[in-house]
């Protein structure tokens, strides 16, 4: 790439937050730039609301055009991997059954609460691999229908119908939905709103997708009205408040301009998913979270900071990283991403 690649026509500037409509706000970085793409030339600036404190860009790609964002965007790949990639997700994949076998089941093997019980020592590992199966939930085989919005290459789906869910996936790529499909998946192009008025779910999942939407307040509404009573909505997107932001300012892995939009904390949230219907909304830990966001951020120094403090970097950067981990996971509000489980 040699130049810029957002033109004033392919961009759009905001009048207003675009969750609380508030017409004023605050610079929180003026120069941002999408550094998973290694696109130096178009410059972003982050705003932040002065009313809900979320942040959002502005200017911003139009809805027309964000697909040119996402030529090298991540969920396209097949998840064909290294060995050592496939033996790690393997093992995690045992593990996550055996946890959901026993915590949630009942019915499981000696195995299974043996590894259950190697996990649940180590608690930050039981609480990660818990938010990795979105804190399902016991099976219902009478409410056991379970979507996922932008469900990429249906990994969680594939994760969930094995333990008995009825899944439907949904995802606007269509790369992506090919590769679900072809897992034997039920998954289709399609945002929120291509539901049919009486597609109804005991359970949807929206995983890092509500940083990515033009519209939060219609998609939440929307996740209401498609979930059965007593359905539950688990929801999961970066944190604005998170330590990691703080630690790393504008190489922080959750800020990933243009694609994502707005970047949310867990009271703006909350008073958008009340706002919806939903009666009770509960805040989960996301643990190791911190880890990830942390090896991500620190690529980014190592890429794009100047060369001075270069050495700087090299040694605080595994300390730096445990920090974030343990302060995100002591302190809710600095979380890496905010996890909820919203009520029906
Ligand atoms: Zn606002």
């Amino acid at each position: 790439m040699t130049k810029k690649q957002w033109s004033s026509d392919k961009i759009e500037v905001l009048d207003k937050c675009p969750v609380c409509n508030c017409k004023n706000n605050s610079i929180l970085f003026s120069s941002i730039i999408d550094m998973m793409s290694n696109n130096v030339f178009d410059k972003w600036t982050l705003l932040r609301c002065i009313e809900c404190n979320v942040a959002y860009l502005s200017p911003r790609p139009k809805e027309s055009s964000i697909h040119l964002a996402y030529n090298c965007y991540y969920t396209h790949s097949s998840g064909s991997h290294s060995i050592k990639k496939e033996k790690i997700s393997l093992l995690l994949k045992n593990l996550k059954n055996s946890l959901y076998n026993v915590k949630y089941k009942k019915k499981a093997s000696l195995k299974d609460y043996l590894l259950y019980s190697i996990v649940f020592i180590i608690f930050p590992i039981y609480l990660f691999l818990d938010s990795k199966i979105r804190h399902i939930g016991a099976l219902d085989t009478k409410k056991n229908k379970l979507l996922d919005i932008g469900c990429g290459n249906g990994d969680y789906l594939a994760f969930a119908k094995s333990l008995g869910w009825d899944v439907t996936g949904i995802d606007l790529d269509s790369n992506a939905v090919d590769v679900a499909l072809s897992k034997g998946l039920n998954a289709r192009v399609g945002d929120v709103f291509s539901l049919k008025n009486d597609e109804m779910f005991d359970a949807i999942t929206l995983s890092h997708v509500i940083e990515h939407v033009y519209n939060p307040n219609e998609l939440i509404q929307q996740c209401y009205d498609h979930l059965n009573p007593g359905g539950k909505l688990w929801l999961e997107t970066p944190n604005i408040n998170s330590i990691g932001l703080n630690v790393y300012k504008e190489y922080w892995r959750g800020l990933e301009p243009p694609r994502h939009l707005i970047l949310y904390n867990r009271a703006a949230l909350n008073s958008l998913l009340i706002k919806s219907g939903f009666h009770t909304v509960k805040s989960k830990t996301h643990a190791l979270s911190g880890l990830y966001m942390g090896i991500q951020s620190e690529k980014y120094l190592d890429q794009f900071m100047n060369s001075q403090s270069f050495i700087y970097n090299k040694i605080f950067k595994y300390p730096r990283i445990l920090f974030v981990e343990i302060i995100q996971f002591i302190f809710n509000k600095k979380s890496e991403f905010i996890t909820l489980i919203a009520y029906k």
